[in-house]
């Protein structure tokens, strides 16, 4: 009985935050195989011209395939890359794999066909120039900048440093455009989109979500529509999981829309077959 009640003890005292800080320990070392091992992957999610139904850009979102957990969420992992340094490494490889096939969907799809790259603030903030390799290699493949959109979210510009405003600047220079992702989760001032040269809005799904006619989300959308517009912004609604939210959205005058009606993030291969039958629906048609 002693010794049942010793182990009781044991694993009553143990301490939770310990164990949590040895599986992030264990998840960030298997993040570092997870590079050279192969077993990251990057889905697309198709953005949609609500108006014509046609796909003009996709987002790029990570995904890992861990061999004994399955896949992991990037909601688990970017917080690991960025504190352990990785998402340096990662950040390249989204951008490489992302240039690649833009390069494709330029050439086959649509000349002004965009991908959308997500760019935590500490990625965004690291020292060092990042930007000049990404310009590097758009020179290397005869990609133009606009081919590529930045995505970041607006805690980076509420305390923009010089860095950052540098950095904005850098992307501009070469064409690359500027998505504020999340719009409406954190401080949504409208003054930074006039200061910064922002091009997209893209109005976080929690927004979209709660969408019907004459509610006060419908009443805020439309008034966040028709101010980016003002500003010479396009606003991209993300989450949009119902007919009757893009037909709202649509009449609300919002350009582009993200989510499951459409279609879920998917591996690559589907998304650029999925490319290929549109062009071939639209030549037909
Ligand atoms: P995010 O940039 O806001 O991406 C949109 C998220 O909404 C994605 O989650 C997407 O799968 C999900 N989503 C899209 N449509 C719908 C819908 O209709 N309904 C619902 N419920 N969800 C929808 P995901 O792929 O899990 O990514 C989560 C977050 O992880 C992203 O949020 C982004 O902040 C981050 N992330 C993903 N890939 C990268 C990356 O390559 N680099 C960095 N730094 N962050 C990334
Ligand atoms: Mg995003
Ligand atoms: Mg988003
Ligand atoms: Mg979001």
């Amino acid at each position: 009985a002693a010794k049942g009640a010793g182990r009781n003890r044991f694993s009553y005292f143990t301490p939770a935050l310990q164990v949590a800080a040895l599986n992030r320990m264990r998840l960030t070392n298997d993040l570092r195989s997870a590079i050279k091992g192969e077993q990251l992957r990057l889905y697309f999610q198709p953005i949609v011209e609500l108006g014509t139904g046609i796909i003009h850009k996709a987002e790029a979102l990570l995904r890992w395939e861990h061999p004994q957990r399955g896949l992991v969420s990037p909601l688990e992992f970017i917080p690991l890359a960025e504190s352990s340094g990785l998402i340096v490494d990662i950040g390249q490889w989204v951008f490489d794999e992302s240039l690649r096939w833009v390069r494709r969907w330029r050439e086959h799809v649509h000349p002004e066909f965009q991908v959308s790259l997500n760019q935590s603030p500490v990625e965004f903030q690291r020292e060092g120039g990042t930007y000049d390799v990404w310009l590097r290699a758009l020179r290397q493949l005869d990609v133009p900048g606009q081919a590529i959109v930045v995505e970041i979210t607006e805690g980076l510009l509420l305390d923009a440093s010089t860095m950052v405003t540098d950095k904005l600047l850098q992307l501009r220079d070469a064409g690359i455009q500027v998505a504020l992702d999340d719009f409406g989760t954190g401080y949504s001032s409208l003054s930074y989109l006039n200061k910064f040269d922002i091009d997209y809005l893209k109005i976080d799904r929690s927004f979209t979500r709660n969408l019907a006619p004459d509610s006060s989300d419908m009443a805020l959308s439309e008034a966040i529509i028709v101010m980016a517009h003002k500003l010479g912004l396009d606003v991209i609604a993300e989450g949009v999981e119902t007919p009757e939210q893009r037909d709202l959205l649509a009449a609300a005058g919002c350009d582009f829309g993200q989510g499951y009606l459409f279609a879920r993030p998917m591996p690559v291969e589907e998304f650029d077959a999925l490319l290929q039958a549109q062009v071939t629906n639209t030549a037909a048609g």
